[in-house]
């Protein structure tokens, strides 16, 4: 609307300038051809009138008045009048040419006052005295045809009125007549009025010199067509306007109106949409931006789509790694790998903590030849201690750090690399959250850091800039997953030693046992080696119960267990089976070995009465001893199970030969259900080794050294 404004108002202005001109410059040569026409008629008029006059004088000059009408014949004959007349003083017609005009005559030196029939002059005849004899008058006739010769010769319309204005004879064409009347009305003095269909009117006379009353009209010069071409130039253009106009708000609204299009449909989500560039101009710039803008957007978007997707199947590998296995190694693989993955390192290694205050890898991924070791594909030989360079300060903190290595301050102990984020984990705390007066860890960074189990430490991130604050919050993240795995582990391993293990006397149990004969004798078995089996059941027992106690029973039995646990080598293992009977299985050690062993438990048992709490100040000293029967496979017996069993009847043998001694069982070869005795012998010397040897008397008082004396204890019944 404003550009049709700015184009059409100017052309508009133009256009009527140009008509009022136009009309303005028609209206003036039209008031001058009129002036000019007025003052013709006004000659012609004035030469005629000056003609009659002459023709009357000559009638006049003619003094005889019988000559008289010959020269007025003569006057008429020759033209210079249509009609000449003479009377005498009294008015009477003298004389009168014939053919004159009709009347009324209109002398020329007056003015009419109706309708006019020819112009005429008088001339007076007079005596040379002066007296009247009469006139002589000439006259032409006002016809059509004067009034065409006057408009010949002024190149005008001319109209001839009467007195009363109405026209008499006239050459405007009849269409026309009415309007060049009503103007000559409005028309005043020597002024021009126009009519409705373009002419220009003026009024010439009655004057004195000119008593014909005439109406003078020229047509307008300017083309008829003038204002209806002025119109269509003017429409033209407004046509030409609005449609450049339409053009324009296209050319210039479609570009915005789909980028505003795209801009919505990025508002609904919809990444894709791009706009069609058009053009060079700025509104082109725009749209080229805008789809480079969006290009951008989709390519950032898609490469975090791509990274959230990695991350999450790195999230369901750990996920699944923490839920279905306790092998440490591999989960702290996946560890490191989802952490390498989710900051963009190049290489990075998990450090455990071990009991000499060294971290030790566990896991390293591209540090091959970045720190100096024999063997890259161990991780355990990279060894930091705790303390030396990054990783051993984070341990030795508790503090994350991160930055750069320079020429100036190169790494010492640790991988060779540019940038570094080492974070430490601990143990998470069995108490939680919920401690009193304690907020979580996590939550708390002034709460002092807990014994650091081990590091996590990444090197050199991609792209060769440091790792941020980010890379910080997700590797603690992930620093924590560790140190779960590793506490899991720990704990897994805590319960399955003590799943295995006896509470009272941390001696292995009945299910430990039976797991470890079986792969006990394979091995002997695989390596043609000797497996001895001591199966222990402390003497009377019960009595001792009875006398001091259930308690003090206890007391025994951890002080038995300690006693038999210093008394046997670190590879052997001793296991309580349940109530007061033990079993000790002596790998590579056949039945003279074997036999050592047993004299020693004896005696170890036997030579020192058991210090218990008693009710009193002093301890109670509870004496003890201990019957042990001896089995070795694959001598006495076939399998694991035989050979416990064939311990257990030499046990029972023990038992029945008087208790505080051992017994050995029969070779297989033999008859099975017969033990080979060796007797004991009581308070025997110790040996040269100085162990003090079983058989020492019986603190029961039982008979000693006899198998059939005493009553033999119940048959042992297995486990449980
Ligand atoms: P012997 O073996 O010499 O024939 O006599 P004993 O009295 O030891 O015989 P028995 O096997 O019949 O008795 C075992 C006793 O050991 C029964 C029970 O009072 C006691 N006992 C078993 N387990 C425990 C235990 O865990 N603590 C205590 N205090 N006593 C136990
Ligand atoms: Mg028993
Ligand atoms: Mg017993």
């Amino acid at each position: 609307m404003a550009f049709l404004v700015v184009v059409l108002g100017p052309v508009l202005l133009g256009a009527f300038f140009v008509g009022a001109t136009l009309s303005a410059v028609d209206r003036s040569r039209a008031t001058e051809r009129l002036g000019l026409a007025a003052a013709g008629v006004r000659t012609s008029v004035d030469a005629l009138c000056q003609q009659l006059r002459a023709a009357a004088d000559a009638v006049a000059l003619v003094a005889d008045p019988v000559a008289r009408p010959r020269a007025a014949d003569q006057v008429v004959g020759r033209g210079l009048a249509t009609a000449v007349v003479i009377a005498d003083a009294a008015g009477r017609t003298t004389y009168a040419t014939a053919g004159g005009p009709p009347g009324p005559w209109q002398d020329c030196a007056g003015v009419p006052t109706g309708r006019v029939g020819a112009l005429a002059v008088q001339v007076r005849l007079r005596d040379p005295a002066g007296a009247d004899l009469g006139a002589v008058a000439a006259a032409q006739p006002v016809d059509p045809a004067f009034v065409a010769r006057l408009a010949a010769v002024t190149g005008v319309d001319v109209t001839l009125l009467d007195g009363p204005g109405q026209i008499t004879h006239t050459t405007e064409d009849p269409g026309v007549r009415a309007a060049v009347l009503a103007a000559a009305g409005q028309a005043v003095g020597d002024g021009v009025a126009g009519t409705g269909d373009g002419r220009y009117v003026r009024r010439v006379g009655p004057s004195p010199g000119q008593p014909l009353p005439l109406v003078l009209s020229v047509p307008a010069r300017r083309p008829p067509v003038l204002f209806g071409a002025l119109a269509a130039a003017v429409a033209l253009a407004a046509l030409l306007a609005v449609l450049a106009a339409w053009r324009l708000a296209r050319v210039t609204t479609r570009p915005l109106v789909e980028l505003a299009g795209a801009v919505d449909r990025v508002a609904h989500g919809d990444l894709t949409a791009r706009v069609p560039v058009r053009s060079r101009d700025e509104i082109g710039r725009l749209a080229a931006a805008f789809n480079r803008m969006m290009r951008e957007t989709g390519s950032y978007v898609a490469a975090l789509t791509s990274s959230r997707d990695q991350l999450r199947n790195h999230l369901v590998v750990l996920g699944d790694t923490l839920a279905s296995t306790h092998d440490l190694q591999r989960i702290l693989r996946v560890i490191l790998d989802s952490a390498i993955a989710g900051t963009g390192a190049r290489a990075g290694a998990v450090l455990l903590l071990d009991g000499h205050g060294v971290l030790v890898g566990q896991c390293v991924e591209g540090l091959a030849g970045r720190w100096p070791t024999d063997d890259p594909a161990d991780p355990a030989t990279l060894r930091v201690p705790v303390g030396t360079g990054v990783v051993g300060a984070v341990a030795a903190t508790g503090e994350p750090v991160r930055g750069r290595w320079t020429a100036s301050d190169p790494p010492t102990g640790e991988p060779t690399c540019e940038t570094y984020v080492a974070v430490p984990f601990a143990a998470p705390d069995p108490r939680g959250p919920e401690r009193p007066g304690h907020p979580p860890v996590d939550g708390d960074p002034t709460a002092p850091p807990s014994a650091a189990l081990g590091v996590l430490a990444l090197y050199d991130r991609l792209g060769g800039h440091e790792f941020d604050d980010d890379d910080l919050v997700t590797l603690r993240t992930f620093a924590g997953h560790a140190a779960v795995a590793v506490e899991n582990v720990r704990v897994h391993e805590e319960a399955q030693r003590l799943s295995l293990t006896d509470p009272l006397t941390g001696l292995w149990n009945y299910r430990y046992l039976r797991e470890s004969i079986r792969r006990e004798v394979e091995r002997a078995n695989r390596f043609g080696r000797m497996l001895s089996v001591l199966a222990l059941d402390l003497d009377r027992f019960k009595h001792v119960n009875d006398t001091w106690g259930h308690a003090a029973g206890d007391a025994v039995l951890v002080e038995f267990a300690r006693r038999v646990r210093g008394v046997i080598r670190e590879v052997d293992l001793a296991f309580r089976q349940g109530g007061e009977e033990f079993v000790v299985l002596l790998p590579e050690t056949d039945a003279r070995g074997a036999t050592i062993v047993a004299e020693r438990l004896g005696a170890v048992v036997r030579d020192q009465p058991v210090p218990v709490d008693g009710h009193g100040d002093e301890p109670l000293r509870v004496p003890v001893t201990v019957s042990i029967g001896i089995a070795v496979y694959p001598d006495h017996a076939a399998g694991g199970q035989q050979v416990l069993d064939a311990a257990d009847d030499a046990l029972y043998a023990a038992k029945a030969a008087g208790r505080d001694g051992y017994r050995m069982a029969p070779t297989a070869v033999g008859d099975p259900a017969r033990t080979q005795e060796i007797p004991v012998v009581a308070a025997t010397v110790s040996p040269p080794d100085g162990l003090p040897r079983a058989g020492a008397a019986d603190p029961t008082g039982a008979a000693q050294g006899g198998a059939s004396s005493g009553p033999h204890p119940p048959r042992q019944s297995r486990g449980r």
